[in-house]
């Protein structure tokens, strides 16, 4: 579970990432995202960095995920009109669910379907780009004691050994001068450690976040087995999947999850970020907490919504619309080179 401090820890790791990627390096196009991983490992913050070229192609299939049933039927349409089951391969699974995948990949456009006799033929719009260059994924500890880095040097070994992602890092807060070195030796030496400083100039204050706001204490190794061609198909699907869960979420999805519309939902500015703030609990409430069921919920009133009130629909609506526009911005941020 994540408590309080990780999870504002965590939106700011996520904002650091955006605005600085790649740390002490020279800047790579890149998409941030939260939460994401496999059953048995779900990262806290996700950076996949992307060909613009091939970024520029997969944004033509929208800004929607594309889940594992779509990306079987888009990434193996063929140019040529196709029965079904000739063109795409055996996916383990009864062919009624693949056929049913066809026609939301065909409801979403993303490929063409016609009925020939009783066959369904398909046919691709356009070829699915190899647009995910590399996936790093950091784990974030703000608070690094003796218990918390066994159970993170046990998690990060997993990493390395699993190579599901390219790099490993772990970022913790910087208390005083530095993190206790007895406990970064800990970690595996293929791991890099972020050190950040969120700190505000105000004592006492806020945390905020810039571009300088951590400090590479340890380069991470590149996980990859040399050459990322030599992944097999499976775990580049699972990539693959990570990716396109990254690309339609981003990291501030949080709001269609947490509740804007509760009246004491703000955003705070840290610095450059944006964050949530409960102004009833004087402090940035955790997703899971931030509920219908929570006991100081009280829906905004619908004089709100309506009249004196500059965006339509209320202050929750309005916040909804303004993290979105946000995601959509970073989108845009990765252009051709021209
Ligand atoms: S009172 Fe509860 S539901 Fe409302 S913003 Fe705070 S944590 Fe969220």
């Amino acid at each position: 579970m994540i408590s309080d401090a990780e999870f504002g820890y965590e939106m700011l790791v996520c904002r650091y990432a955006e605005l600085t990627w790649y740390p002490d390096a020279d800047p790579r196009p890149a998409l941030v995202s939260r939460q994401l991983g496999t059953k048995r490992r779900r990262w806290d913050t996700v950076v996949i960095e992307v060909d613009p070229e091939e970024f520029a192609a997969r944004r033509a299939f929208g800004d929607r995920t594309l889940d594992s049933d779509l990306l079987h039927v888009v990434r193996d349409a063929p140019a040529e009109w196709t029965w079904y089951r000739d063109a795409l391969p055996d996916s383990g699974y009864p062919w009624r669910y693949v056929r049913q995948a066809v026609h939301r990949a065909a409801g979403r456009e993303l490929i063409e379907k016609r009925r020939r006799g009783n066959r369904i033929e398909i046919r691709r719009h356009r070829p699915y780009p190899d647009w995910v260059e590399r996936i790093v994924a950091i784990e974030n500890k703000p608070d690094l004691d003796r218990s918390a880095a066994d159970v993170l040097a046990d998690q990060l070994a997993h990493d390395v050994e699993t190579a599901l992602a390219d790099e490993v890092w772990l970022a913790t807060e910087a208390t005083g001068d530095r993190v206790e070195p007895a406990l970064l030796r800990e970690m595996p030496v293929e791991a890099g450690i972020l050190t950040t400083s969120f700190v505000g100039d105000d004592p006492g204050g806020d945390d905020v976040v810039d571009a300088d706001a951590a400090t590479v204490d340890w380069l991470p190794s590149d996980l990859a087995p040399s050459g990322s061609g030599n992944r097999d198909s499976e775990t580049v699907t699972r990539r693959l999947e990570i990716a396109e869960r990254a690309y339609g979420k981003g990291w501030r999805s949080y709001h269609d999850t947490m509740r804007p519309d509760c009246r004491h939902f703000q955003l705070r500015r840290a610095g450059r970020a944006l964050v949530p703030r409960c102004a009833a609990k004087g402090r940035c409430p955790t997703d899971r907490e931030c509920s219908g069921s929570c006991p100081a919920f009280s829906p905004e009133p619908p004089a709100w919504r309506t009249k004196g009130w500059p965006i339509e629909g209320g202050p929750g609506k309005g916040i909804r619309a303004l993290l979105s526009r946000r995601r959509e911005r970073e989108r845009d941020r990765v252009e051709p080179d021209e």
